[in-house]
């Protein structure tokens, strides 16, 4: 596998940014630099504006069934060039080969599911009060999009928004990861090669900030969507409130885990082990708050500390490696910060805590048991290979711990109650809850949070809405 250099795609075209600068891009698990990615500037920016509100025009008359037919031979393309992407994706990410061609055939399904969505695009008929009079809505693209994506799921944070986006009529400029730049221009050439327009699709790389600035700020931008940290969230939606422009917000999370005493602990091990250290804790939805029933707890905690000590840890790129390395190297010291600042409050470092070896960006599968509330790690998103697990005696006060924190984004319990299954889902406040089993992220249910964790989904029949405005018409014949 040779890891490309790569380029800006504006208006149909792959290109070096105006001034010739680059970013260099760093394979994590060597801490080698492997390519460089092009650094747009101001002057790229505007070519990229001028050119995705030209492809606003033609793709918005691109009539719904031939947008789905053109994202069905995207799929397709993507589907056959799987075992070439993902090394690229290892290479520049870390997570392990199988989990990149995961990620790979999981973005061919959100490609599918969006071209049928494209054909189902309906608005109402509405009874009128008057006789003569027709009343109808009708469902428009946006405009122009912004979206920002980021590192953890190098395509598959970007192609909910593309898929989406290109189904409902509306055209984009991706701002994607300067960490992880090949795969998202593999994903963004499967469209080019599908016979997309030029300047529907433009990707750029750059200064995230000072992209976000200019184009969120910009008449010609009319959505936008971001992936990221809270705080960034919460920067971007001001921006694009200020600008009367519509955003999603795909931020982070804390998720607690609820473990009850009927609840078959083997069964939850194996699998919140698997959940806990996909991608190296670095997902959105990573399980973090395990929150364990006294009388379970010694079974439970032991049981995961075994199975965290037991993963093959190391390069994505050899078979049988279960977590690669971390995806940058400033997670080191923000992990090691958390795990110090949580063991100075008295939680107990059961297993993990360090960094692995000095090349690359490896750590250890840990676990901190006893974590009190006022500990940083409690309250912040760890995005990495660390699991909290504190015990609880009544069900009032776990469902209090849960919903502590002002985030919601997922939620997991294992019980073999289905009274408290319904408590589950009554007290808990998150946008999805997976109960006995992980359940979450295909195409076709809701992926989002409330509160603190976004706004939106960027799945299920709702998540096209976010690309669509209803218009109203009423004439009398
Ligand atoms: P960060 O907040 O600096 O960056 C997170 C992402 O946002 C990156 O992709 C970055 O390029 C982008 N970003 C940052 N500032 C931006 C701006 N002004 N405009 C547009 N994009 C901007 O943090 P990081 O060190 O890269 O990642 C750590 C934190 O980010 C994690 O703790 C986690 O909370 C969050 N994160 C969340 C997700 C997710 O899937 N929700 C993914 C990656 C990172």
């Amino acid at each position: 596998m040779t890891y490309p250099d790569t380029k800006l795609f504006i208006d149909g075209k792959w290109r070096d940014a105006s001034d010739g600068r680059t970013i260099d891009v760093i394979d994590p698990a060597t801490s080698r630099r492997i390519g460089r990615v092009a650094h747009a500037g101001i002057d790229d920016l505007n070519i990229a504006l001028e050119a995705v509100q030209r492809g606003f025009n033609t793709w918005r008359r691109v009539p719904a069934i031939e947008r789905s037919a053109l994202m069905f031979r995207t799929a397709a393309i993507l589907r056959e060039r799987v075992d070439l992407i993902a090394p690229l994706m290892t290479a520049e990410q870390g997570k392990p080969l199988v989990q990149s061609a995961l990620e790979l055939h999981a973005a061919v399904e959100v490609i599918e599911w969006f071209a049928g969505e494209a054909r189902r695009l309906y608005g109402q008929v509405i009874p009128a009060r008057t006789p003569g009079v027709t009343q109808y809505t009708i469902m428009d693209p946006v405009g122009p999009v912004a979206a920002f994506t980021p590192w953890n799921f190098p395509v598959n944070q970007i192609v909910r928004k593309i898929s989406a986006g290109l189904a409902a009529g509306c055209s984009l400029i991706v701002k994607a990861p300067e960490e992880t730049p090949a795969s998202p221009a593999e994903l963004i050439r499967a469209f080019a090669d599908a016979g997309l327009p030029d300047g529907v699709i433009n990707l750029v790389y750059g200064a995230p900030a000072e992209i976000s600035d200019y184009l969120i700020s910009h008449p010609v931008i009319r959505k936008i969507s971001f992936t990221g940290s809270t705080e960034v969230g919460k920067l971007l939606a001001g921006l694009a409130g200020r600008h009367m422009k519509r955003s999603t917000m795909e931020l982070g999370g804390h998720a607690p885990v609820l473990i009850f005493d009927d609840a078959d602990v083997v069964q939850a091990v194996e699998t919140m082990v698997a959940t806990k250290f996909r991608n190296a804790g670095q997902v959105c939805v990573s399980p973090t708050r395990f929150l364990v029933q006294e009388t379970v707890a010694r079974e439970f905690i032991d049981g995961f500390v075994e199975a965290a000590r037991l993963l093959n840890v190391g390069p994505g790129r050899l078979p049988d490696v279960q977590m690669g390395p971390l995806a940058n190297d400033r997670r080191i010291p923000a992990l090691e910060a958390l795990i110090q600042d949580a063991v100075q409050h008295g939680a107990s470092l059961v297993t993990g805590g360090h960094r692995i070896g000095n090349t690359g960006w490896f750590f250890e599968p840990t676990v901190l048991t006893d974590v009190p509330a006022k500990a940083r790690i409690m309250n912040e998103e760890p995005f990495g290979p660390v699991a909290i697990i504190n015990r609880f005696d009544t069900d009032d006060a776990a469902f209090n711990e849960a919903n502590r924190l002002p985030y919601g984004l997922a939620a997991y319990a294992w019980t073999n109650s289905s009274a408290r299954s319904q408590r589950i889902r009554d007290e808990l406040q998150a946008g999805m809850i997976s109960v006995n089993h992980i359940g979450l992220s295909v195409p076709e249910v809701p992926f989002g949070g409330i509160g603190d964790s976004g706004i939106g989904t960027e799945g299920g029949s709702e998540a096209i809405t976010a690309y669509l405005q209803p218009r109203f018409i009423t004439q009398l014949n």
